[in-house]
């Protein structure tokens, strides 16, 4: 083993930094509770650059509250200090279960737990990523970023579609966050806009890999159901009618378009930068848990010809 006096100072990577955290309101932007502006020679130092995700971490009484973020800019002010993004005060308050300003804690540059077991991420509140993929697959990649408690029922429903087809026509990419007691959202949820590759390991392999069809499962506060993102009005057209058949006696109302500015059509949104043709699925509470199964088997039934050819 490599003594401790024989490392070089490039051989010493730091994975994080102490720093002081100050709410500030001129970071904007719809979310903003996501983002967090510090010093780019502290961020580069701990191997993270402008557009990637860290984690923000706090010491408190009982353990350590945390969450992670989106670094959105630099600043010249002291390298320790880092700027965070707020829509209302408890953004910052539940998640650090804090009362007063700054406060000190650590930027950390690793996002996911390595090394758990689903089992273990959930008794530990922690963060996992998990990618299926043969290697070579570019048919059709599922994902869902947001997987676990984050936003319920959409993991298992990127599972669904991968077990309906052959590896060498579907990958999967899911995250799964968990938080005992609740609030997985707050602490590990990041917009589909802003996910880096940098930051996550597993996508970072199937980032260049340009799949002909990419399909992100969702959930939303919204009480209706939105078929978007940039693929083929047609196609999205598809999977909107073939859903709102199968789910016709719950009542929820499904859209392909009109949906108040969450159509998923951005093209820095990850579905759109993994496939060519990009359907960002966006659901209610109620939708998911009632009908997650139905609705992850019309989207394999529409996909099937398309992909197994
Ligand atoms: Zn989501």
């Amino acid at each position: 083993m490599k003594k401790l006096e024989e490392c070089s100072e490039e051989d010493v990577i730091e994975h994080s930094y102490k720093a002081r955290f100050i709410p500030d309101k001129k970071i904007s932007g719809n979310h903003r509770r996501e983002h967090c502006v510090a010093s780019l020679d502290q961020i580069n130092r701990i191997g993270k650059t402008i557009g990637e995700q860290v984690r923000i971490e706090r010491p408190t009484e009982n353990g350590t509250a945390l969450a992670l973020y989106t670094v959105v800019g630099d600043h010249a002010r002291e390298s320790d200090i880092v700027f965070m993004g707020y829509k209302i005060r408890g953004d910052l308050e539940e998640r650090f279960d804090l009362n007063n300003y700054p406060f000190t804690g650590k930027v950390e540059a690793q996002v996911t737990a390595e090394g758990l077991s689903d089992k273990q991420a959930e008794n530990c509140s922690e963060f996992i990523e998990r990618l299926t993929d043969n290697g070579v697959n570019q048919r059709l990649v599922v994902i869902a970023p947001h997987g676990g408690n984050i936003e319920k029922f959409t993991d298992l429903q990127a599972d669904y579609i991968r077990e309906q087809f052959s590896s060498d026509h579907v990958s999967e990419w899911i995250c799964k966050g968990f938080k005992k007691g609740g609030g997985a959202y707050d602490r590990w949820h990041i917009t589909s806009t802003d996910i880096s590759e940098n930051s996550f390991p597993e996508l970072k392999t199937i980032m260049g890999r340009h799949f002909e069809y990419s399909i992100a499962f969702h959930g939303w506060t919204k009480n209706y159901i939105c078929i978007g993102g940039k693929a083929a009005v047609g196609l999205k057209q598809e999977i909107k009618e073939a859903i709102e058949e199968a789910i016709s006696d719950s009542g929820i109302d499904v859209r392909d378009s009109g949906c108040e500015d969450f159509d998923g059509d951005n093209e820095h949104n990850i579905v759109n930068r993994l496939g060519t043709q990009g359907i960002q699925i966006e659901q209610s509470e109620k939708a998911r848990e009632s009908n997650y199964k139905r609705i992850a088997e019309e989207v394999a039934k529409v996909m099937r010809p398309r992909i197994e050819v």
